[in-house]
């Protein structure tokens, strides 16, 4: 069968297929692990869908079974648009943009999906599902970061009760936290929190016999079969321990589990399954259900291994101020990974580095793991070929050579950079709350890996360890993350809305706070009507970089929540209406999608008469809407 990256596209969405090679050649046991540990990577997906939304497991039950039986004219308008619609909210697992936040706005009438809905007999079972559907005033925003709103009561992330406020939320998180205990848990992180019948504020915690405890009793089904065919002693172990804390929602047992997590880096396979980031809570203390499955790409792994091994000379040679300076690095493992598969908050769209675990303390005293997903960049680079991106923004065709020779490469090690050195180099002064910069956090913390990154991807210490070809290969990287940060990420946010997600604030102020204080060094030209991105001197760009790391990383060290709002909103937030409008422009003539992810493969277990597992097949070859409706019946 002819393997294609690109598979389906709609909306502002393309779907890739990413290759697992190398699966065949692992042996039986650690295909079995893979196999069974990709079951508990997908066993969970409900969990996602319901954090993201209260109505969102309602809404897709609705929309398959509308999918599926709906025997009307399916080449009118309204049935086009439903199709789309419901790709949209598979997608984004619920009716709000993964990226964006904001409520999908149907392109069919209500008249339509109710119509539709009493054809087969189920309008009685859906109808009080129109408003939340329809009306674009009720839950407008997933997650909403706005200043000076009640961030809680404006979400329609569903982390806690419909009546709990941010003061009181914030109010009871504050009063559990100890500043002198050195080993704080994730507090909050596995629960809903809700008032109960007398009004007090409790914690519904997520585990066996908890909230979602049905679904994490087949996650856990699924690891105890893993751990029939685990590689070492140390690898149960940390199954055990995770078993335990879906068993428990115990926070002090899931810190130790992270611990033998990060010392469990031996063998070829490995997973992370359970509550994991907190990007979908306003309050950044809730963690999103995901779960994802690799093993070991390991020709790619030596190049990490090179740069993990430097982590304290890349610490010690850093323009940060000393006394901010992590005196002993250590732990950074690095290793490039096949994903064999994805799920929760990870499928559709996944990152493509991944740092774990969160814990500030657990990294600070046992490191942290650092992948870069080897085959998810690849397939993203081999769809974006040809796509007419760099022929439209760039501003020369000099600097378009630049970026075909040494782009490719110099983002794979950008990012393992940002991954391995970036979020674990650094410290905190004693005495500072991990949470000092609140909403500001995780922008400041991505800034604080991608200056990293950008400082030492043009250092002759990289060309020395052989990982840049040469000492003009890092201007690809810059010009790219430059471009990208004043212009071409605009693509993504609808006109008249503001930016809103970390990773897309980092890089806006990045680039906007180096192209003011550039005095020509970069600018922003104007030709013909399109404007462009032009830089002149890279080393004086490479200055300014270095100036801004030392700043961002005082201000996490320091929990100067002040600096970092200012930072942030001057630099991070606001749009050029103007210039969005012209980007917007000249992009969609283009015809690109902006938001990319994965379809699964699927992995089939072969039998002998005695029903024991012989072989894993894996293939390639399921169609998003069969792998929709395959994970909405089976998991
Ligand atoms: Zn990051």
């Amino acid at each position: 069968m002819q393997f294609t990256y690109t598979d389906e596209r709609f909306a502002d969405l393309q779907l890739l297929r990413y290759r697992v090679d190398g699966f065949e050649a692992l042996d039986l046991r650690q295909k079995k692990l893979v196999y069974y540990l990709s079951e508990a990577a997908l066993a969970g997906r409900d969990i996602l869908w319901d954090q993201n939304g209260r109505y969102n497991l309602e809404i897709r039950h609705m929309l398959e079974t509308v999918y599926t039986r709906y025997e009307g004219d399916k080449t009118c308008p309204d049935y086009q648009a439903f199709v789309t619609y419901i790709k949209r909210v598979w997608f984004a697992n619920g009716i709000h943009h993964h990226y964006g936040c904001n409520k999908f706005v149907p392109g069919f009438s209500e008249a339509f999906l109710g119509e539709a809905l009493r054809s087969i007999g189920m309008w009685e079972q859906y109808a009080h599902l129109m408003p939340v559907v329809f009306d674009p005033a009720v839950m407008p925003k997933r997650v909403n970061q706005a200043e000076g709103e009640d961030l809680l009561q404006t979400s329609a992330c569903n982390y806690y009760g419909e009546d709990v406020t941010q003061e009181e939320a914030e109010q009871y998180y504050n009063s559990m936290k100890d500043p002198r205990d050195p080993h704080p848990v994730m507090y909050g992180m596995n629960s809903r929190l809700e008032h109960d019948a007398d009004g007090r504020l409790v914690e519904r915690t997520w585990r066996s016999g908890g909230l979602y405890g049905e679904k994490i009793d087949r996650i856990i089904g699924w690891l105890n079969k893993a751990r029939e065919v685990a590689e070492s002693a140390q690898q149960q172990k940390v199954i055990d321990l995770l078993v335990d804390f879906y068993r428990t929602g115990d926070l002090k047992t899931f810190d130790a589990y992270t611990i033998e997590w990060v010392k469990d880096t031996e063998g070829m396979v490995d997973f992370t399954n359970g509550f994991t980031e907190v990007y979908g809570d306003p309050l950044g203390l809730k963690a999103s259900w995901e779960g994802y499955v690799n093993f070991v790409d390991t020709v790619a792994t030596e190049r990490t291994r090179k740069l993990s091994e430097a982590a304290q000379w890349f610490e010690d040679h850093s323009p940060v101020a000393p006394q901010y300076k992590k005196k002993a690095c250590r732990g950074v493992s690095a290793k490039v990974i096949k994903a064999a598969m994805l799920g929760g908050d990870l499928y559709p769209a996944s990152a493509i580095g991944i740092n774990l675990p969160n814990s500030n303390w657990v990294r600070a005293e046992h490191g942290s793991k650092s992948v870069t997903i080897g085959n998810l960049t690849e397939a993203y680079s081999k769809a974006a070929r040809g796509s007419g991106m760099r022929e439209e923004f760039v501003a020369d065709a000099d600097t378009i050579r630049l970026l075909e020779a040494y782009d490719d490469v110099c983002d794979d090690l950008h990012t393992d950079l940002h991954e391995c050195l970036g979020h674990g180099s650094g410290q905190l002064m004693p005495g500072v709350d991990p949470d000092a910069l609140k909403a500001y956090g995780s922008t400041i913390e991505e800034a604080r890996a991608d200056l990293f990154g950008l400082y030492y991807i043009a250092d002759k210490k990289l060309v020395e360890m052989g990982l840049t070809p040469n000492e003009d290969a890092y201007k690809a990287q810059y010009y790219s993350y430059m471009l990208n940060g004043l212009m071409t990420q605009l693509v993504r946010i609808e006109p008249g809305h503001v930016i809103e997600e970390s990773h897309m604030r980092n890089r806006a102020l990045i680039a906007r706070w180096c192209l003011e204080r550039a005095e020509g060094a970069m600018r922003m030209e104007r030709r013909e009507g399109k404007t462009y991105v032009v830089i002149q001197d890279y080393d004086k760009l490479r200055q300014l970089v270095a100036e801004l790391l030392a700043e961002v990383q005082r201000i996490k060290s320091e929990g100067d929540y002040e600096a970092a709002r200012h930072l942030v909103e001057t630099y991070a937030v606001c749009v050029d209406a103007d210039l969005h409008e012209e980007v917007l422009g000249r992009y969609k003539a283009l015809d690109l999608a902006p938001y990319k992810g994965f379809i699964n493969p699927v992995y089939t277990p072969v039998m002998d008469e005695r029903g024991e597992i012989t072989d894993i097949r894996i293939a390639y070859d399921e169609a998003y809407d069969a792998q929709m409706l395959r994970y909405g019946r089976d998991y």
